[in-house]
């Protein structure tokens, strides 16, 4: 794998990115680059879109208070965006937003909000979540940003999966198993979705509705109840390693 520098700061720039271009700055990532990362004319970093890759860019002052970023070269080609997505019953604000950080950082191909009955806030706004996942990206070096889903109910979300999608039941009432073990034996042709309940866990009602459902498997993460944000970063290595890039 080409290891990336994670000492030269990366920004992510919603714009086509082509070498010898120059692009100017909006203001906001004008102020973060010269006045709080002290960039002064000519400085080195890394910028990325999240479709081109991984380019070497200068910072080019263009006035007092504008610069714009002058695209030098490739760095690295552009990751694929992976096949394992996250499911995840919206949290209280800090913990969805670590929630966010680590499935980007575990390379989840997308983040769909699911609310369940015992959801306790909806609402999110996808900008934050965007938000969240590009700060994430730009400190891990992670070049595809996941897919940001509206959120949806349980029930138009189980109805509307793509045709061969499978999907990972994480249940905290699930017997304990080896849950590695039954994702490799399942041999998952397609995508794969994560579905992580709320704070206050699954009920039987939503137990029921989605067991029915085909292409399902029930899976535990052990003895102990883990918090929802942390069910995720367990689920999403439990697939990584079962299916995904890791080992
Ligand atoms: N009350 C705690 C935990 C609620 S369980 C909290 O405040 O977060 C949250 C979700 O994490 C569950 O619905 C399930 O999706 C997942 N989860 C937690 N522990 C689990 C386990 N041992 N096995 C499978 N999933 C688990």
């Amino acid at each position: 794998m080409a290891r990336y520098e994670l000492a030269t700061h990366r920004l992510f720039i919603d714009a086509p990115l082509e070498v010898g271009e120059r692009i100017p700055l909006e203001p906001d990532a004008f102020n973060r680059l010269a006045h709080v990362l002290r960039m002064g004319d000519g400085a080195r970093l890394l910028v990325f879109n999240g479709q081109q890759g991984e380019f070497e860019a200068q910072f080019r002052m263009t006035g007092k208070k504008s610069a714009a970023l002058e695209v030098v070269t490739l760095v690295r080609a552009q990751t694929g965006q992976g096949r394992i997505h996250l499911a995840f019953a919206p949290l209280k604000a800090a913990r969805l937003d670590y929630m966010v950080q680590k499935a980007v950082e575990m390379g989840a191909a997308s983040l769909q909000p699911v609310r369940t009955r015992r959801t306790q806030i909806s609402g999110l706004r996808r900008e934050k979540l965007l938000a969240h996942a590009i700060e994430a990206a730009e400190q891990c070096g992670i070049l595809a940003l996941p897919e940001i889903r509206p959120e949806t109910a349980l029930d138009s979300f189980l109805a509307t999966r793509e045709v061969n999608n499978t999907l990972a039941f994480f249940d905290e009432g699930a017997e304990p198993g080896d849950p590695v073990a039954a994702l490799r034996k399942a041999a998952i042709p397609g995508a794969l979705s994560l579905l992580i309940g709320p704070e206050g866990g699954f009920e039987e009602a939503e137990r029921v509705m989605i067991s029915r459902e085909k292409s399902v498997i029930r899976l535990s993460l052990g003895p102990r109840i883990l918090r929802a944000d942390t069910a995720a970063v367990a689920a999403l290595t439990v697939a990584q390693v079962a299916m995904g890039d890791i080992g």
